[in-house]
């Protein structure tokens, strides 16, 4: 040998070069195997984080669509709810202004009742200041003596005023003989209540009836020419006594029979609980 290098060794260099150069590939190429694996798992991660975040985002419109139906859902009810409470107030205010209406029709025809029945309507009225304050007056139970009527028959919602008696309330009538147990029965609630009973209709005339039947909602009303108040013989009480669950309604419903007065039955289970009629 003349100790010459052989040529492959000038461009490689030495055996340990060779070696030295094997690892360090090797090296490298362990490492970019390592950056391309953490590359994949962080592809993936990236991938999977995505998918998550669709999954969410999905979910999250799906939740807002559902929220947004439910809400929809709750203002319909709300929107119901308001309109049949604007019914509701419409029919209210139509009853008060028909109950009003007809008050006013009856102070018509009470002030004009004392002369056709001979005085009988002055009887009705509480003498104002007789005795102690206003109240005692209002409340003092007096009983309005009334002729007996004119004894003839007559037609359902035709009856003369002279066939009819007064009540102690203002500008209330009915048949002479239901009028009479109605003073007594009105006598036994004042000494129980304090108050005279509150006395919304009674004898109710022809025209009254088919004012009545028109207006009112179907089956409130009788038909015309058939209902007891044209025949004097039926009141529409208020103050409690309209309320199946007032102390005034269970008080009448234990002795209003004892004074020939009813509830009928069609009138119970909160159908006209302010419905009493003269059975004899
Ligand atoms: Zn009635």
């Amino acid at each position: 040998m003349d100790g010459s290098a052989h040529p492959a060794q000038a461009w490689l260099g030495g055996p340990e070069d060779l070696l030295e150069r094997g690892a360090y590939l090797t090296l490298l190429a362990g490492h970019r195997t390592a950056d391309l694996d953490r590359a994949e798992a962080a592809r993936v991660a990236a991938g999977t984080l995505a998918d998550l975040a669709e999954g969410a985002e999905r979910e999250r419109a799906e939740a807002a669509e559902e929220a947004a139906s439910a809400r929809a859902e709750a203002q319909a009810a709300l929107d119901a709810q308001e309109d049949r409470f604007g019914e509701l107030l419409d029919e209210q205010t139509r009853l008060e202004r028909l109950l009003a209406e007809r008050r006013a029709a009856w102070e018509v025809r009470a002030a004009r009742g004392p002369a056709e029945v001979a005085g009988a309507g002055e009887r009705a009225v509480p003498a104002a200041g007789a005795g102690g304050g206003d109240d005692r007056a209002r409340i003092a139970p007096d009983t309005p003596v009334c002729s007996g009527g004119d004894g003839g028959s007559h037609v359902n919602g035709r009856f003369p005023v002279s066939a009819l008696c007064p009540l102690p309330q203002a500008g209330e009538w009915l048949r002479p003989d239901a009028a009479a147990a109605f003073v007594a029965l009105d006598a036994a609630y004042r000494a129980r209540f304090g108050v005279p009973m509150c006395v919304a209709d009674s004898y109710r005339p022809y025209h009254e009836q088919v004012r009545l039947f028109q207006e009112m909602l179907p089956g409130m009303a009788a038909r015309p020419g058939t209902s007891q108040h044209g025949l004097g013989l039926a009141v529409d009480l208020c103050g409690g006594v309209h309320q199946p669950s007032s102390p005034q309604h269970a008080w009448m419903l234990a002795n209003a029979p004892g004074h020939g007065w009813i509830n009928p039955d069609w009138a119970r289970g909160g159908f006209e609980p302010w419905h009493w009629e003269f059975t004899g």
